[in-house]
């Protein structure tokens, strides 16, 4: 058992289902018991610093220093009854994982002796010595600090024995090191854009919220055959592997019986998703074999951003006690289905008013129509930004691939909305919208919107961007990424939208004309404007990339290229007008986002190179030998004729053999000339678009022959896991 393939094999088919640690208890019974919420907060704060604690946080205000101690106090206190030792300032850095840097409570004494302290000062800011996260050159000079500072619209929680504080992470200047600091911001656009809007309707709304339920899909592999493959290991995703005969074609994994061994798995991390108030509703079998999904009940964004990114910590975690790996890449797999995250996004007041919901009067419709409209604009207008945010190189693979998302994006509606929308922009009459006395008005070309669109059956799988009955779902989300990048460019993009909106509402009722009448005219007018992002059609078909291309939609899909989108004017000018990020923000993200592009290709080459060098030549070479030795024999025993006749099939698979070999070998030498020639380049952008260009698909080109020699070398030689061993679970 020399070949660690068979080891691994073995070592997997000996498993027992290792059972969840679950109590005996009701779900609702330890809900949350983790996190420092509101109802702790009261136990374990002062009231009057809880209520100005609140007061800040619903308000997005600042907390003074007094308060500050106050709630560093309770804090610590409720912490340390519940077993905790240290506390974490805990933030998200721009790399798609989280970052945490623990210090103990603990404090000794001068002359002996110790006690436990957590100060006001050490809950709002520190400095952790993060210098090796990626900046893109924000922190280059002497004076390059980061900050980590305390965001008290996200509880804190205990995550193994540890405080954690939920935390933005900025540069000394001020610049935006993280994820969330610009989702605040971004929030906080959304919030004041859409209240003035609401005002138009009704006076009390007072606050705006984003509400966010993302649908986390994820592979499960076993741990052997995992660490088997070194660019599953080093790369979250199979360079090679010629594709299983069986897989998804039968649909039989869909909705089906969820394997025990994984069963327990989601029961213990559900668990702790419950202790840490993390809303888990749905588990399900995925389409493809070992791919799975897990969805909460949607939240406001900023708390949904950071339980997502918290469950993924506690996913990779516990899939270990279970000899599990969970694959968050968004295609581990080539030929079955990707792996995505849909971001389910829509708006919701205080007033308890889902603007994406029709409504039961024309003035609710005509709301709703307001918030329909103005998303489908700002999706219209920054289209190719919002495919900026989603792509890199991970979720390229899943562009295109004829599952959502298509490289193009598009809004998908469906029949009845769509009915609605093409009546408003073709109404031309004079009794469009008809002013009854004190009942209100009428609208001609906004009949009577069925208010269960909910149970609308014409889902479009296809849609990267789909209204889903009372919310939109962002499909073209990746399942590795921080959902945090795509909502905050939705967030200003609509933010930007609905103050533009009222703007020229607001220059029409100044000029003497009915509000419900200005409404209605501006939103016409975006109606007939943003015609080229609706599209209920097919998005994975032929037809619509010519015509998305005709439309004028962005169609370009090399993700290197797609950063630009960030630094073109009009999104920098929208970024500055929402305060969302700063010009000098966006050229530290894109460059980033390059620095990662190139280091991710890089390394894929790099890890393929070995492979096929070492692992696959090898042993191809020795079949090829073993072949040409059994030919030599025969030739030995046989007539020349019988000989030729007895060997024909032996030598035509060596020369199948020998020219895959020579192909990888030509390939893998181009491979690392392209990618010494990019290496070079000192630009991130011209060095990435070379790795894109030139070294990308070369990965393509060898990973082919290897798969044709997986299909002919002996399998007892083969050394690495084989498609049908890797995705079926036992
Ligand atoms: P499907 O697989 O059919 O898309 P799921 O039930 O898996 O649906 O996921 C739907 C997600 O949408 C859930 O997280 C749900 O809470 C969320 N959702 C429902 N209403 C809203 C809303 N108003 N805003 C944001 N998310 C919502
Ligand atoms: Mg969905």
């Amino acid at each position: 058992m020399a070949i660690l393939r068979f080891k691994a094999l073995d070592e997997m088919s000996k498993r027992e289902p290792v059972k969840a640690d679950l109590p005996d208890k009701k779900i609702s019974d330890y809900f949350g018991a983790d996190v420092f919420d509101r109802e702790k907060m009261r136990q374990y704060i002062p009231k009057e610093a809880y209520e100005s604690l609140c007061t800040a946080v619903d308000e997005g205000r600042r907390i003074d220093r007094k308060i500050a101690n106050q709630v560093a106090q309770g804090m610590k206190t409720w912490a340390m009854e519940k077993g905790a030792t240290h506390y974490s300032h805990w933030f998200q850095p721009l790399n798609d994982s989280t970052a945490e840097k623990h210090d103990a409570f603990f404090e000794p004494m001068f002359g002996g002796g110790s006690f436990e302290a957590f100060k006001g000062e050490l809950l709002v800011q520190q400095e952790p010595d993060a210098s090796s996260f990626p900046t893109g050159g924000l922190r280059n000079t002497f004076e390059a600090r980061g900050y980590s500072a305390w965001d008290p619209s996200s509880p804190a929680f205990i995550l193994d024995r540890t405080l954690c504080i939920p935390s933005i992470f900025i540069a000394y200047t001020g610049e935006a090191l993280d994820f969330k600091t610009p989702l605040l911001k971004s929030l906080q656009a959304i919030d004041k854009a859409a209240v003035e809007v609401c005002q138009l309707f009704d006076k009390d709304v007072r606050k705006v919220n984003v509400t966010l339920g993302w649908e986390q899909e994820y592979f499960l592999v076993d741990e052997a055959l995992f660490l088997a493959r070194p660019d599953l290991a080093q790369t979250g995703r199979t360079l090679m592997g010629h594709i299983a005969a069986k897989d998804q074609q039968l649909d039989d994994h869909y909705f089906g019986a969820i394997p025990s061994r994984v069963l327990e798995y989601m029961k213990d991390f559900e668990l702790q998703a419950y202790r840490l108030g993390i809303p888990i509703k749905t588990r399900h079998n995925e389409v493809a074999p070992n791919q799975f999904e897990c969805a909460p009940v949607f939240e406001e964004a900023n708390i949904a951003v950071d339980h997502n990114t918290l469950l993924m910590t506690l996913m990779r975690r516990l899939a270990q006690k279970h000899k599990l790996r969970v694959l968050f890449h968004e295609k581990p797999f080539a030929g079955v289905n990707g792996s995505g995250k849909h971001c389910n996004w829509s708006l919701g007041t205080d007033t308890g008013v889902n603007l994406l919901s029709p409504g039961k009067t024309p003035k609710d419709n005509l709301q709703f129509i307001t918030f329909l409209v103005n998303v489908m604009m700002a999706v219209y207008r920054y289209n190719g930004l919002l495919k900026a945010s989603i792509i890199n190189a991970t979720n390229a693979h899943r562009l295109g691939a004829n599952e959502a998302p298509p490289a193009i994006i598009s809004v998908f509606l469906g029949r009845q909305l769509s009915e609605v929308l093409d009546k408003m922009s073709s109404c031309t009459g004079q009794d469009e919208i008809v002013f009854n006395g004190k009942s209100g008005f009428k609208m001609e070309g906004i009949p009577h919107i069925p208010e269960l669109l909910l149970d609308n059956t014409d889902r479009n799988r296809t849609s990267p961007f789909a209204f889903t009955g009372n919310r939109f779902e962002f499909r073209a989300v990746g399942s590795s990424a921080n959902c945090a990048g795509a909502m905050t460019v939705l967030n200003a993009a609509v933010a930007d939208q609905l103050t533009e909106f009222k703007t020229a509402v607001d220059a029409r009722i100044r000029n003497g004309e009915d509000a419900m009448k200005a409404i209605y005219t501006v939103l016409k007018g975006y109606v007939r404007e943003c015609k080229a992002i609706h599209f209920d059609g097919n998005g994975y078909t032929e037809e619509w990339k010519g015509e998305a291309a005709r439309r004028g939609l962005d169609c370009t899909v090399s993700a290197p290229e797609m950063f630009d989108r960030y630094l073109a004017s009009e999104s920098v000018e929208m970024f500055e007008r929402t305060h969302v990020l700063s010009k000098k923000e966006l050229e530290a993200r894109v460059e980033v986002m390059w620095e990662t592009y190139t280091k991710k290709i890089q390394i894929e080459a790099r890890v393929l190179g070995d492979m096929a060098m070492n692992h696959i030549l090898p042993v191809a070479s020795g079949y090829e030998s073993v072949l040409l030795d059994k030919i030599f024999k025969l030739q030995s025993l046989f007539t020349d004729d019988q000989w030729k006749k007895l060997s024909a099939r032996d030598i035509a698979l060596v020369e199948n053999i020998s020219g895959h070999i020579a192909e990888i070998q030509n390939l893998t030498i181009r491979m690392v000339g392209a990618r010494k020639v990019a290496n070079k380049i000192d630009c991130e952008r011209i060095k990435a678009v070379a790795y894109h260009d030139t070294v990308a698909g070369l990965l393509d080109e060898i990973r082919y022959h290897v798969d044709k020699l997986e299909q002919v070398v002996d399998n007892e030689q083969w050394p690495l896991p084989k498609y049908r061993e890797l995705l079926f679970i036992r």
